[in-house]
């Protein structure tokens, strides 16, 4: 029992008293203020609006035959119908301002309001990509001292800030590989992926038009160093390593890596989105690295979720600078700040592989990013490391007699706790445990990722998290955790609470349905 409910009934104990909610059905079907939203569509009327405008004159047409002849098909609502039609929907939703949220590898940590009152200031928001750069300019000094403290916190001597997305990040570092082997004459066709790697990482050697080949991971759950160096060779333009790992480990090996494949005349591609578990301690430029991206919206604590916006910069080794992207923001003799926007011999940059986007970056992101940085400073952002990193630990150990941990007797996790679902009884399943964690409030953490792993469970707390809050997250696990064990039937239907039941999760994806149509259409579409 923690702390905070010593003396005072459990929850489990509160609800035995109160009655079952199976049994007890409402008027309305909404749970206490839950309300049950049904679609829009299925809500308003197309005759109703939300403003009351005059009726049209009877001129005769000016559309030329062109005038709608059929109900314009789009439900119409008051105002107030329209503004609780969202709001209900939003109190459906689970975001990082509700609870914890433990996705592994997205690193989902609290965003500082304050950071949101930066990007918010006139001279950020209210700029346009066009507009003279002398108007401008405390927008590019922020992307400017942005880029300074990307470089010294990586030990990189350049960077690309305009990719959208860590993904967009990897595809930038790999053209500029591809760029850098063609300039020395030496195109190659392979790039090597580990098994331990974001699943992003093959998809993106394989846009960029490489043939992509697996290196598997060793029983620790890293880099089989002797199975990468046998397969390095003339055909191989380099390999992307994800370090910290998927597995939530860090690879010890990766100077060696890096010195192996530069060796074999290749290059060395990082995906950094975990940089969150190492960020201060850790100079990836130290290790060999040539490429790597960095997500601000998951290491300095930019929103994220729900499709972006996001911002993945991608820190250049010497070797790869001068074909990095452009534009980037320079700062002259005078102190003054300008956009490099072409291939010019003069500064260098006549190697550059071109753009990535039309323009120079995601400004909110970058003004919340270095917001961050600056309110924590260097020491600051070391802790943030060192806080994550024990937090997963928190959760590993506080874990371990319920749920396998394949890789825990190799020693500590970084930032994320992996767990498989080997154990559970009745055919249980990771799937039925996430669903039972929805059923207490949680969203589920990643799962049947990595790979490597059975019915894997990867969960990152974050620095952001109390004690507490982590305590009343491990409570609801273990609990969920010990159901599967002793192969609880209720578990398969879980969730039990939540406004929807199980979904069917493959049509979801593979058969998404779009657009509305009424429910008899779709039983004639069926049949
Ligand atoms: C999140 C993540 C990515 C992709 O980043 P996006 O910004 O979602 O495109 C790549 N690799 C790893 C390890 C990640 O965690």
């Amino acid at each position: 029992m923690s702390m905070l409910t010593e003396g005072r009934p459990t929850k489990q104990e509160e609800n035995i008293i109160a009655p079952d909610s199976g049994a007890l059905k409402t008027h309305t079907g909404n749970r206490a203020l839950m309300v049950d939203e049904p679609l829009i569509f299925e809500t308003g009327s197309p005759d109703r609006s939300g403003v009351d405008l005059p009726a049209a004159p009877a001129a005769e047409s000016r559309l030329g035959g062109l005038d709608r002849d059929e109900p314009i098909s789009i439900p119409g609502l008051s105002e107030a119908e329209a503004v609780r039609h969202y709001t209900r929907l939003s109190r459906q939703n689970y975001a990082i301002d509700v609870g914890l949220f433990p996705l592994g590898s997205c690193t989902m940590k609290h965003n500082p309001r304050l950071n949101e009152k930066m990007a918010r200031l006139k001279g950020f928001s209210d700029i346009h990509p066009l507009q003279p750069v002398d108007s401008v300019q405390g927008a590019l000094e922020t992307i400017y001292q942005l880029a300074e403290w990307l470089k010294t916190l990586t030990g990189m001597p350049a960077v690309a800030m305009s990719p959208k997305a860590g993904a967009h990040g990897e595809l930038c570092g790999i053209l500029a590989i591809r760029s850098a082997l063609e300039a020395r004459g030496d195109a190659r066709e392979v790039i090597l992926v580990p098994e331990s790697a974001h699943g992003t990482n093959p998809a993106t050697a394989a846009f960029a038009g490489y043939k992509v080949e697996d290196i598997p991971a060793n029983a620790d759950g890293r880099v089989d160093l002797d199975a990468l160096k046998a397969r390095l060779g003339p055909d191989v333009a380099g390999v992307m390593i994800t370090n910290p790992n998927t597995c939530g480990l860090f690879e010890p090996d990766m100077k060696a890596i890096s010195d192996a494949v530069h060796a074999a005349g290749g290059l060395v591609y990082c995906d950094g989105a975990n940089f969150n578990a190492i960020v201060g301690r850790v100079r990836p430029g130290d290790l060999g690295i040539d490429a790597m991206h960095i997500n601000l919206h998951k290491t300095f604590s930019t929103p994220h979720g729900g499709g972006g916006p996001g911002s993945g910069p991608v820190v250049f080794s010497e070797a790869l600078e001068p074909f990095a992207p452009l534009p980037f923001v320079e700062k002259t003799e005078d102190g003054h700040f300008h956009l490099v926007e072409e291939e010019t011999a003069e500064d260098h940059h006549e190697s550059s592989f071109g753009r990535m986007v039309a323009f120079h970056g995601q400004m909110g992101m970058f003004t919340r990013a270095l917001t961050y940085m600056l309110s924590h400073g260097a020491d600051g952002l070391k802790q943030v490391a060192e806080d994550a990193v024990l937090n997963a630990n928190y959760v590993l150990r506080s874990m371990e007699d319920v749920l396998e941990a394949p890789f825990a007797k190799s020693g500590p996790c970084m930032h994320e706790a992996l767990f498989s679902d080997n154990g559970f009884a009745n055919g249980l399943t990771t799937l039925d445990l996430a669903k039972g964690l929805i059923d207490e409030g949680y969203h589920p953490m990643t799962m049947y990722f990595p790979l490597v792993v059975h019915g894997a469970m990867l969960v990152e707390p974050t620095e952001t998290e109390s004690k507490a809050a982590i305590d009343q997250f491990i409570g609801a696990l273990r609990s969920v955790a010990e159901r599967a064990k002793a192969g609880d039937e209720l578990l398969k239907s879980a969730p039990h609470f939540a406004p929807r039941r199980r979904l069917d999760e493959t049509q979801a994806a593979r058969k998404p349905i779009l657009v509305w149509k009424e429910p008899e259409e779709y039983a004639e579409a069926a049949e």
